[in-house]
C-alpha cells in the first residue's frame, strides 16, 4: 500500500479554496497575508506573490478608493478584524488595479485557534452576490468543503432563523446530527436557562446591523455543559436587507474553567472557603448601599481569644483545624443573604442586613460567642477557646464602609480588654477612649526615649517579724499626660505600642542596679529578694531569657534573689516554650501574680515550676466583708503549702487582717498599711531597724511593729 503523508488542514484548505470562485484571502494573527487565491487576484486585479507575506491594511488601502482619507481604510480593517472578533460584512468601495470601480462585500471570518489565529477575508462584488438558487446549490459544496475544515462550529441560517448547514464541528460542540441541527434543531443545543435571553440579544444585534456576540452555555440531553463564545452576523441580501445569518462558535469551556478556578481562588479564602477580605468590603459596600433604614446592617467583627497558645502549643496544623471548625460553626449561624468572611488570621466577620434591629444584631452576637465557646476536638484532643466580638450598626445614608469596619473594630478592641469571651456594641464613647488611647500610644516612645519612667518600690513583709523580706519593683510613669494614667492603662498601652519589650527590660536593669545600691547602703539584708513583674508579651521576646543573664551578670544581681511575677494566663501560654524552666535553671524564682483571677489556676499549679504564690488582693478586701473569703485563703494557702509554695498576701491595706492571714497560714504580706511604693531614694531612707533587726529577732511581737510613714 502507498504511504500518504499527512497534510495538515490548513493546506487542504488552500487546495479547496484555490477551487472557489470567491475571492478568498487569508492572514496570520499579525495580519499578514498568507494566502491570495486565483479568484481574488483576477476580482483585484493583483498577483498574489506580490503580496503574499504583506500587511493586509496595505491591500485594503490599495483597494480602498477613498485615498484621501488613508485612516479609514485602517479603520476598516481594524473593525473588521481585530476588535470585531467574529463575522463581520462590510460593503467597501473598492477599484480593480486597472482603476475600475468596484462595489465589495468583505466578509471577516476568524479561522484560527487560540494559538494559531487567523482571519479570511472572502470577497465578493455586490453585483455577482448570489441570491438565485441554483447558484446556491453550486457554491454550497465549496462552502460546506471550506467550512468543514474550520476549527470551529460554523451555522447558516436562513432569515426565518431556520438553519441550512452545520459544520461538523458544531455537531461535535453540540452533540447535535447534522439532521437534527437543521431547521430550528440546533436551538435544543443552548442551555434552556440561556435560550431566551440568547436569541432576544441576537435578534436585536442582527436587526441593528450589528455583530452578536456572547459566551453561552451548550448542554446534551445528558447535561454536559460546553461553553462556547458565538459571533454572529446578518449576510446581506441584494437589496441591503438581511438574508440569513451566519454564526461561528468557539469552544472556550477550558477558558471558563480556568477564569471560574481563578474567580473561585480570588474571592474565597483557601483555608476555610469562606469569602475573602474582597468580597467582604464589596458585599459590606452593597448592603449599606441597598439600605433603606439607617441602623439596617450590622456588622460583626471577632477574633479567637488567645488563638496564638493553640498554635503555639498544638502547632499550626491544628490551629488551622480549629479556624476551619469556627468556619462550620459560623456558617452553621449565619442566614441566607448573610456574608461570613475570614479577613485573615483568626480575624472573621459576618455582616448581617435586612435584619433592622440591634435586638437581632445581639442574638447573632451572643449565639456565636457561645457557640465558638463549646469544646473543639483537634486531632483527638479537646481544645478550649474563647471569641471577642464588636458590632458596629450601619446603614442608609449613615455611614461608608470603612468607617463601619473602623467602628467594629473599636468595638472589638473594648471586648477584648473587658475580659474576652464577650460582645460589645460600638458606641461613641468607645471611639473618645479609642483616641485616648492612640495619643497614649505614640506619646510612650517619647516617655522612654525621655526617661520619663520610674520604678517604685514596694516592701515584702514578714508578718510574725515585721522584717522586710523583700521588694516587689513596680514601673511608675510620673510624667504623665494626665494624672490619673496608672500602670493599668499605660502598661497594656506599653504592649500595643510594642516598647514592652524595651521598656520591661529597662526596669529590670534598673531595679537590679537600684538593688545592688540598697544593699551597699545597708538598708535590705543578703536574704531580701527582689521581685520584677513581666508581661506576656515580654516573655516572648526572643531575647528575652538572654537579656535577663546578661542583666543578672552585669548588675552583679544574686539571681537566687530574683523573682520574676508572671500572671496565671502567661505562665500557662509559655509553658510549653520551656522559658520558665530555663529562667529557673538561671537560679530566678517564679512567682505566680494576681493569683486566683484566673481561670486556670489548679489544675495547673502542680505542673508549674512555680516557687510562690501571691494571693490577688480582692480577697484581702473582702476579708472582713466575706466569711468565704476567708476560706479561699486558707483554701489557697494550704494548696500552696503542700506544693512547698510562698504566699505572699497583696493588697493590705488595715493591719486588722494581718492576724486572720496568720490564723490562715499566709506568712508574708504587701500593701499600703506598712508602705506604699516608694522611690529609690525614698528607700534609701528606710529604716534600717526594720530590714536588718527584725530579720535578726524573728520572734517580735507583730504589735511591736510600726508602719512606715510617707
Ligand atoms: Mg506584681
Amino acid at each position: 500500500m502507498d504511504f500518504i503523508p499527512p497534510v495538515a488542514p490548513f493546506v487542504i484548505a488552500d487546495l479547496v479554496v484555490d477551487q472557489l470562485n470567491h475571492a478568498y484571502i487569508r492572514c496570520d494573527g499579525d495580519g499578514q497575508i498568507l494566502t491570495i487565491n486565483p479568484a481574488a487576484e483576477r476580482l483585484l486585479g493583483i498577483a498574489a506573490e506580490d503580496w503574499n507575506g504583506s500587511p493586509i491594511n496595505w491591500l485594503i488601502e490599495s483597494l480602498v478608493t477613498d485615498m484621501y482619507c488613508p485612516s479609514r481604510a485602517s479603520a476598516v480593517y481594524l473593525e473588521a478584524v481585530g476588535w470585531a472578533h467574529g463575522v463581520t460584512a462590510h460593503k467597501l468601495p473598492a477599484r480593480h488595479s486597472s482603476g475600475k470601480a468596484l462595489e465589495l462585500v468583505m466578509h471577516t471570518y476568524h479561522t484560527g485557534t487560540a494559538d494559531s489565529p487567523a482571519t479570511t477575508f472572502i470577497l465578493e462584488r455586490v453585483e455577482q452576490r448570489l441570491e438565485h438558487p441554483a447558484e446556491r446549490e453550486t457554491t454550497l459544496p465549496r462552502f460546506q468543503t471550506l467550512t468543514r475544515l474550520a476549527p470551529v462550529g460554523i451555522l447558516e441560517l436562513d432569515d426565518q432563523w431556520q438553519c441550512l448547514y452545520a459544520n461538523d464541528k458544531w455537531c461535535e460542540l453540540s452533540r447535535l446530527g447534522r439532521d437534527e441541527s437543521l431547521q430550528t434543531g440546533w436551538v435544543d443545543a443552548l442551555h434552556r436557562d440561556d435560550v431566551n435571553e440568547t436569541l432576544i440579544a441576537l435578534h436585536d444585534a442582527i436587526g441593528r446591523g450589528l455583530t452578536f456576540e456572547r459566551e453561552v452555555r451548550l448542554q446534551t440531553p445528558l447535561g454536559q455543559i460546553t461553553w462556547i463564545s458565538i459571533s454572529a452576523t446578518g449576510l446581506l441580501g441584494s437589496h441591503g436587507r438581511v438574508s440569513g445569518i451566519l454564526i461561528v462558535a468557539s469552544d472556550i469551556t477550558e477558558r471558563y474553567r480556568a477564569n471560574e478556578q481563578l474567580r473561585i481562588i480570588a474571592h474565597r479564602d483557601a483555608l476555610t472557603g469562606l469569602y475573602n477580605r474582597t468580597v467582604f468590603l464589596d458585599r459590606l459596600a452593597t448592603a449599606l448601599e441597598s439600605a433603606v433604614s439607617p441602623v439596617e446592617v450590622a456588622l460583626l467583627f471577632l477574633d479567637l481569644d488567645g488563638f496564638k497558645a493553640v498554635n503555639d502549643t498544638l502547632g499550626h496544623h491544628a490551629g488551622d483545624a480549629l479556624l476551619r471548625q469556627v468556619a462550620d460553626r459560623l456558617r452553621e449561624i449565619a442566614q441566607p443573604g448573610d456574608t461570613v468572611a475570614r479577613l485573615g488570621g483568626d480575624e472573621f466577620t459576618v455582616i448581617l442586613s435586612r435584619r433592622f434591629a440591634r435586638d437581632s444584631a445581639e442574638r447573632v452576637a451572643k449565639h456565636i460567642v457561645q457557640r465558638l465557646k463549646e469544646v473543639y476536638q483537634i486531632e483527638g484532643q479537646q481544645v478550649f477557646i474563647s471569641c471577642s466580638l464588636g458590632i458596629a450598626l450601619g446603614g442608609q445614608g449613615k455611614d461608608d464602609d470603612d468607617k463601619l469596619v473602623q467602628r467594629a473594630d473599636i468595638a472589638l478592641y473594648r471586648a477584648k480588654h473587658s475580659g474576652r469571651a464577650r460582645y460589645v456594641f460600638f458606641s461613641p464613647e468607645l471611639d473618645r477612649a479609642r483616641r485616648d488611647h492612640s495619643i497614649l500610644v505614640s506619646r510612650l516612645q517619647y516617655a522612654l526615649e525621655s526617661d520619663e519612667f520610674d520604678v517604685m518600690y514596694q516592701p515584702q513583709v514578714d508578718i510574725a517579724s515585721g522584717a522586710v523580706i523583700g521588694l516587689e519593683a513596680l514601673l511608675r510613669w510620673p510624667q504623665a499626660p494626665r494624672q490619673d494614667i496608672g500602670p493599668g492603662e499605660f502598661i497594656p498601652a506599653l504592649e500595643d505600642a510594642g516598647l514592652i519589650g524595651p521598656v520591661g527590660t529597662w526596669v529590670l536593669r534598673r531595679a537590679c542596679n537600684d538593688y545592688r545600691r540598697f544593699r551597699e547602703a545597708g538598708v535590705i539584708n543578703a536574704n531580701t529578694s527582689l521581685s520584677v513583674n513581666v508581661s506576656a508579651r515580654q516573655v516572648g521576646i526572643d531575647t528575652f531569657l538572654s537579656e535577663v543573664e546578661e542583666i543578672l551578670e552585669s548588675e552583679q544581681m544574686p539571681a537566687e534573689r530574683l523573682v520574676i511575677e508572671l500572671t496565671e494566663s502567661v505562665l500557662v501560654s509559655t509553658f510549653e516554650s520551656g522559658v520558665i524552666e530555663q529562667l529557673k535553671t538561671l537560679g530566678v524564682s517564679i512567682s505566680i501574680d494576681d493569683f486566683g483571677t484566673g481561670f486556670s489556676s489548679l489544675a495547673y499549679l502542680g505542673k508549674l515550676p512555680v516557687d510562690e504564690l501571691k494571693i490577688d488582693q480582692s480577697f484581702i478586701r473582702d476579708l472582713h466583708a466575706r466569711p468565704q473569703a476567708k476560706s479561699i485563703i486558707e483554701g489557697i494557702v494550704a494548696l500552696a503549702q503542700s506544693l512547698g509554695l510562698h504566699v505572699v498576701a497583696e493588697g493590705v491595706e488595715d493591719g486588722s487582717v494581718l492576724p486572720m492571714l496568720s490564723e490562715c497560714g499566709c506568712t508574708t504580706y504587701q500593701g499600703y498599711y506598712f508602705a506604699p511604693p516608694m522611690l529609690r531614694d525614698r528607700v534609701l531612707e528606710f529604716d534600717k531597724s526594720l530590714v536588718v533587726e527584725a530579720a535578726a529577732s524573728p520572734d517580735c511581737e507583730q504589735a511591736d511593729r510600726k508602719p512606715v510613714q510617707i
